[in-house]
């Protein structure tokens, strides 16, 4: 298959109607509804003998072109796209749970994820365990109403690495499903449904996009899971723009190249800062010295190990501050997976909705810093850490 992945990204994404002379790129669908000549046809659309669209929230022909790339890709069954990554995640959690169920979750996750996890599900009497999902033994956890796990592949923003497979086997073992979220890797470095995951989240926000444009979000996974999963999803309504759609499509026939750029120059620039005294340790998956490196190097492709890596600075808060305040190309944001090198501050963005004590206990220190890595020339993002490190 791996050999494969550029051709996919270059043919698919091309649903449109039969012509003798058709456009070369799928053209925008900026459509809300679509007609019908008689009842019969509507009929037949509904009860998917006939291929058509009936109303945008539900589908419409660039949605399923970027699902198609993206099931292909991810070698997933089927696929659907919403409007950001947290509508992928709620609507593939929400399809699956009652009052009264129970799920468990990686503790370090994405702010967002965590806070719906633990904020409104208890609304609606839906109980989440939060376990170090590398320290704690899971399996006790499990209860006769588990549903569900849930964890990240490249855990933000610690960077850690889970074995996908063993998760996968244990939530089986208990009758219940796997949710990844494999925002951080791609399916250009992991593929968790191989890995024997149900479904895949994505926050196509980040490298699916990669050049900050737009919010979106996919789900993988078989046809039965991704039926159940849409019926929610029409109804909660969290559609993406047809033309945000476009852009993604257009963004993800780039994806391989990206990501192995990505890749090279985040290693060169973590290598880099692995020496530097100011720096304390640096969480890349793609060095020796992470905890997680033996399984990423298994599951991942390539010897790669994506674009994000973080680094906790010795002098702590004020250092984190000063370090912001010297860069001068590398932006401060709230966001990753750009074409350009980008920083966040967890405690301050992606975490900041975490209890500090909760916050601390995953290691998410006042003085760690987000690295995003983008395709700029290494040299020159090696030299301007060089300088500012030296202001702190
Ligand atoms: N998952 C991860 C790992 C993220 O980093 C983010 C956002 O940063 C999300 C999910 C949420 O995605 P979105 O902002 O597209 O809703």
């Amino acid at each position: 298959m791996r050999k494969e992945f550029m051709t996919k990204l270059t043919h698919l994404g091309n649903k449109m109607p039969d012509s003798v002379s058709p456009p070369k790129v799928l053209p925008i669908y900026m459509s809300s509804v679509f007609s019908f000549d008689d009842v019969e046809t509507l009929d037949a659309v509904y009860a998917k003998e006939a291929e058509g669209y009936v109303y945008s929230r539900m589908s419409n022909p660039v949605h399923d072109s970027l699902a198609e790339m993206m099931a292909a890709i991810e070698e997933g069954q089927d696929a659907r796209v919403y409007s950001s990554g947290m509508a992928a995640i709620t609507m593939s959690i929400m399809a699956h749970v009652k009052a009264g169920d129970h799920i468990i979750a990686d503790r370090v996750l994405y702010g967002g994820s965590f806070q719906f996890l633990k904020d409104e599900l208890k609304k609606l009497n839906i109980e989440v365990t939060f376990l170090d999902f590398q320290k704690d033994d899971i399996e006790k956890y499990f209860r006769s109403n588990t549903t569900l796990v849930y964890m990240e592949t490249i855990s933000n923003p610690l960077m850690n690495v889970l074995d996908i497979q063993k998760y996968a086997d244990m939530a089986h073992s208990h009758g219940t499903k796997l949710i990844v979220d494999n925002t951080f890797a791609t399916p250009v470095i992991c593929q968790p449904l191989k890995l024997g995951a149900d479904i895949v989240v994505y926050s196509a926000t980040k490298y699916i996009c990669g050049h900050s444009d737009v919010i979106g979000g996919v789900v993988v996974s078989d046809k039965n899971t991704m039926e159940k999963i849409h019926q929610t999803a029409s109804i909660y309504g969290p559609t993406m723009s047809p033309f945000d759609a476009w852009i993604l499509i257009r963004s993800l026939r780039t994806l391989e190249l990206r990501m192995k750029q990505h890749s090279e120059n985040a290693m060169k620039l973590a290598t880099f800062l692995e020496k530097q005294p100011q720096v304390r340790k640096v969480y890349y998956p793609g060095l020796q010295s992470s905890s997680t490196h033996d399984i990423a190097k298994e599951t991942f492709f390539n010897n790669l190990y994506g674009g994000m890596m973080s680094i906790d600075l010795a002098g702590g808060e004020k250092a984190a501050f000063d370090l912001i305040r010297s860069l001068e190309s590398i932006k401060f944001l709230p966001s990753l997976a750009s074409f350009s090198t980008s920083m966040s501050y967890p405690a301050k963005t992606s975490h900041r909705g975490m209890p500090e004590e909760e916050r601390e206990k995953a290691g998410i220190t006042m003085g760690l810093l987000r690295i995003s890595v983008g395709l700029e020339s290494t040299q020159d993002l090696i030299e301007e850490f060089e300088k500012a490190l030296k202001t702190i």
